[in-house]
């Protein structure tokens, strides 16, 4: 199945000169959506994943899938103020300006195997804050960081240079 034909690229979106790259057409169709979580699926079959992370809002959706097919667990990274339990806050800039991450303090036990994932890779900062929050408070083994679609051109993957790192499609 051609996945990429089910990516919509909408140009000048949230800003002029961006080229928003869509994956909701996708999770719309059923056999396209589970083509999806399978071929992320099958990187991880052999490889024990305890928790799936997915970074808000749209890795959510895939790191739930992809955590139930594997019958991993799934912990959520949010933006600043929606997780109800105690919190760790790891702060990243933006283009312009900065954002905030949390995740709770009781989100993993030692030694688990967790796998990251998000819809796009792009500059790589929140990914990278994602990795840096979760190695500043947590004695876990990040096994992989899987994108559903990388732009190439922004090298986000230099900000995780000593992590492997897997997108499904590449821009
Ligand atoms: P980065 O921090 O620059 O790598 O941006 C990645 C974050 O922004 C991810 O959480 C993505 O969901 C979002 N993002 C950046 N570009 C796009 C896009 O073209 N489509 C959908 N989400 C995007």
């Amino acid at each position: 199945m051609n996945l990429e034909s089910y990516i919509r690229s909408t140009p000048d979106f949230p800003k002029p000169g961006i080229i928003f790259r869509d994956f909701t057409p996708m999770l719309a169709n059923g056999p396209a959506f589970q083509e999806m979580i399978d071929r992320l699926k099958a990187r991880h079959q052999d490889t024990p994943i305890d928790v799936v992370v997915g970074i808000e809002a749209r890795g959510f959706i895939l790191a739930a899938a992809l955590a139930y097919a594997l019958g991993a667990g799934t912990v959520l990274v949010r933006k600043e103020g929606k997780l109800p339990h105690a919190t760790h806050r790891q702060e990243y800039l933006l283009e312009y300006g900065s954002n905030v991450l949390e995740i709770q303090q009781d989100a993993f036990q030692d030694g688990q195997r967790i796998l990251i994932i998000d819809d796009v890779l792009a500059t790589g900062g929140t990914v990278a804050a994602t990795v840096e929050i979760i190695r500043a408070h947590f004695d876990v083994e990040i096994r992989e960081i899987d994108f559903l679609m990388e732009l190439d051109d922004l090298k986000g993957r230099e900000k995780l240079a000593d992590l492997p790192v897997h997108s499904v499609l590449h821009y």
